[in-house]
């Protein structure tokens, strides 16, 4: 779905990401602070002069310190202010800790948490501060495991389901099956939202439209908003709500203080899709 690694290694003095054959992002590398391969992927960590810590998955860009806000604010908030009480949550992926820094600004009563790779999680305590104190706080719940083999295996149910994936590669591909959907729905509660993260509009419209496809086999609402991503493909970057009863243009309450990039306004306006996508979704 998305780009790839040019220069495996970060000791090179910058990192290229190509999107497509003759397009791409580059980095340049002040210097490398973490690199290892673990059980499911290559991990690094390096560090940028504009963008600061820089956390690559497999040679993609992931997260960086300076605009991790506006993926994990877009990827958490619509659906936490427009279900009507979002108390029991659970997390697949996302072993930077960005989404789950996002959900504890509500007064939730439990984060479930699964990441396949414990070495992402030691990574993101060491080199991602915000990570730590989330994962010391008394309402989450971390679980090492596959997301898909967790949602076969447990028996509860939760309020909002995020989906906080990488690239379909590598141990992420369960994430983006249709089974994947199909169990996650049976772990939802009456009313519930599941969010996932879905690519960029310019470079992976075929997969968004195959999403969609599937999507509206599952659920009754299946929507795609979009925000801002300056260091993933294209710069935007688009989402997936999907539900049987929560509208996502209905919000219940005000985001929390403090946010960067999202407010009621940009709510209203992530859902509002230009004609190239409205037509192929
Ligand atoms: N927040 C990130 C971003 O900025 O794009 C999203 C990427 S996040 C680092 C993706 C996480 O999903 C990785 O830590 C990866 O180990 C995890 N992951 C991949 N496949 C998984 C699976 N099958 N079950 C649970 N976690 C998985």
């Amino acid at each position: 779905m998305t780009g790839r690694a040019k220069d495996k290694d970060t000791d090179t003095k910058e990192i290229r990401e190509y999107h497509a054959s003759s397009v791409g992002l580059f980095f340049t590398v002040d210097s490398v602070l973490y690199r290892k391969q673990s059980s499911y992927q290559k991990i690094e960590v390096f560090v940028n002069e504009s963008f600061g810590k820089v956390l690559l998955l497999d040679g993609l860009i992931q997260t960086t310190e300076k605009d991790e806000f506006f993926y994990h604010e877009m990827l958490v908030h619509p659906a936490c202010t427009t279900h009507s009480s979002p108390q029991n949550i659970l997390v697949i992926g996302g072993g930077d800790g960005g989404a789950l820094k996002e959900i504890l600004r509500y007064p939730v009563e439990s984060v479930c948490h699964v990441e396949i790779d414990a070495q992402v999680i030691e990574v993101g305590k060491e080199y991602f501060p915000w990570l730590s104190p989330c994962l010391k706080d008394k309402r989450v719940d971390l679980v090492i495991a596959d997301g898909l083999e967790f949602l076969r295996e447990i028996e509860r149910t939760f309020d909002i389901i995020f989906v906080d994936s990488s690239e379909p590669i590598g141990p992420s591909v369960a994430l983006h099956r249709r089974d994947f959907y199909e169990t996650a729905k049976k772990r939802l509660n009456e009313e519930a939202v599941v969010v996932a993260q879905i690519g960029s509009p310019l470079y992976h419209l075929e997969f968004i439209r195959e999403c969609s496809a599937t999507f509206k086999e599952i659920f009754k609402t299946v929507r795609f908003y979009v925000g801002p991503a300056p260091s993933y493909p294209g710069g935007s970057w688009c989402y997936a709500f999907l539900s049987d009863n929560v509208d996502p243009l209905v919000l219940q309450r005000d985001p929390p203080p403090g946010l960067k990039c999202y407010n009621r306004d940009i709510h209203q306006a992530a859902f509002a899709l230009p004609p190239f996508m409205k037509d192929t979704i």
